[in-house]
């Protein structure tokens, strides 16, 4: 499993969005991650843990 870095859950790389960033691939478990992401990427590169456990998108553990 992958981590998605916006939302801090697991995502299964075969059904995840992709978005490359600094010849990285990425995961997330929605657009609304992926978007996030592709906005500000390094604001989410900086920090380790995610904070809160729950999605931003509203998709359920
Ligand atoms: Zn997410």
């Amino acid at each position: 499993m992958e981590k998605d870095l916006i939302c801090g859950m697991d995502v299964d790389p075969t059904v995840a969005l992709t978005s490359q960033y600094n010849g990285k691939t990425y995961f997330f478990c929605s657009t609304a991650c992926k978007e996030m992401f592709d906005k500000e990427p390094e604001k989410y590169l900086k920090k380790d843990e995610p904070s809160g456990g729950s999605c931003c998108c509203g998709c359920s553990f």
